[in-house]
């Protein structure tokens, strides 16, 4: 078993982070407050090969593995953790779950696109009544002609005030293989958005509103018994999420460091402190444990996606690590830590979110306990 990234992936992690350093790092307060998608750095990465990282060559995109895309979403983090989101757009989100999946007239239509950081995707799963139950969903697509008419609502979908096409998850019919997915154009008649609302890290979303849209037969990316698929690519999501928790986290572990070596009370830099050095010993531990789960996730999924066990397991260790650090580093650099001239405070708010966006820490125990016992545990209440 060898622990190394191998000499080819040395230099991918280099050149990203090279770039990154020399492009991002300048900015990277003034992208953290800004609640729209970065799409100057989307057209950056599309220009130095970063976006589709694991889409195969022959679709445009640049024939990786999900390693590689956990590589270089970290090494971006590292540097400008507002920026790591491209790299999970266009390696880890829906749009890994479409090219995955798309025909190929809709390949033609937007993944070129997509891959040029000219257009933008965005999820529609979650709904008002439809959260950690997912299966519950009940935007409803009902058959017209060749095509199908799309009526309900979802909300919490990230990006949603900058998306061009959004991929919506509908029910066909009833129970979860009657669940599949289309992709709708913001202009479609019948589509709209609601006013942005905020997150807690600063970022907006909108309320989406369907209303009899229109999807061609063109548009339908999974039919009914899509579910299944829609999950399988769901979990390379969730490994782009784990990545950016744990590595927000040694962004802000990184500010603190340097902080503690630097900073001087009493007479002496606080770094000499026992409390303060047992805090960087806890959170180095969590670094690297957490480094290590979630890397056994992305290269066991090779080219494919990963196993829902290895990505439950990094996911909830990931998001609790990654939160847990923001909020030591926090300490570490006191009254600074806590103040919007860092990123520390930044990174603290947005590793919060992780906890509960991509399947909640909680639904991800839940998975793991059944594999420890061996046996599902329905979450419903028992029928009588
Ligand atoms: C930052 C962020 C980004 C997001 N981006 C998107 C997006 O792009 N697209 C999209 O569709 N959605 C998105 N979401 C929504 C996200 O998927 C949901 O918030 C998440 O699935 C939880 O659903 P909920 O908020 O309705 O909470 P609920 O499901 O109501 O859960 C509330 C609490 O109960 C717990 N709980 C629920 N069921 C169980 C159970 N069986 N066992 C133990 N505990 C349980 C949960 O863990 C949670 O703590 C995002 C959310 C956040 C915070």
């Amino acid at each position: 078993m060898d622990f190394n990234l191998s000499e080819e992936q040395i230099i991918f992690k280099d050149s990203v982070r090279n770039l990154a350093e020399r492009h991002l790092k300048e900015n990277n307060l003034k992208r953290a407050h800004d609640p729209n998608f970065p799409k100057d750095v989307a057209r950056l990465f599309a220009k130095n090969g970063l976006m589709g990282i694991p889409i195969p060559e022959n679709d445009g995109g640049q024939g990786g593995k999900l390693m590689d895309a956990v590589i270089a979403i970290e090494q971006v983090a590292l540097v400008c953790p507002r920026s790591a989101d491209v790299i999970q757009s266009g390696s880890f989100g829906p749009l890994r779950t479409f090219a995955e999946y798309a025909s190929s007239f809709q390949k033609e239509k937007y993944l070129t696109k997509l891959l040029n950081g000219e257009i933008v995707i965005a999820l529609g799963m979650t709904e008002p009544n439809a959260g950690s139950a997912v299966t519950d969903l009940t935007t409803k697509a009902t058959p017209d002609g060749d095509g199908f008419r799309v009526s309900g609502s979802k909300i919490f979908t990230s990006n949603s005030p900058d998306a061009d096409i959004f991929l919506v998850y509908v029910r066909y019919g009833e129970g979860i293989n009657g669940i599949g997915s289309v992709l709708m154009d913001r202009s479609m008649a019948g589509f709209s958005l609601g006013k942005p609302s905020k997150y807690t890290n600063g970022e907006e979303w909108c309320a989406l509103y369907f209303d009899n849209v229109y999807i061609p037969k063109e548009n339908i990316l999974l039919g009914p018994g899509g579910f299944k698929k829609q999950i399988a690519g769901f979990n390379a999501e969730r490994i782009g999420n784990t990545a950016r928790s744990l590595a927000v986290g040694e962004f802000a572990y990184n500010l603190a460091r340097e902080h503690a070596l630097t900073r001087e009370q009493f007479g002496r830099p606080i770094c000499e402190f026992q409390g303060i050095q047992w805090k960087f010993a806890d959170m180095k531990i969590q670094i690297d444990a957490g480094r290590l789960l979630l890397y056994r996730a992305a290269i066991n999924a090779d080219k494919g996606f990963p196993s829902s066990k290895e990505t439950s397991i990094a996911k909830a260790f990931c998001n609790k690590a990654g939160f847990d650090i923001c909020n030591e580093a926090m300490q570490v650099m006191g009254g600074m830590g806590y103040s919007q001239e860092s990123l520390v405070e930044y990174c603290f708010r947005k590793s919060r979110g992780w906890q509960i966006a991509g399947g909640s820490m909680e639904m991800m125990k839940n998975r793991i306990a059944e594999d420890v016992f061996e046996r599902r545990f329905s979450q419903r209440p028992p029928k009588i």
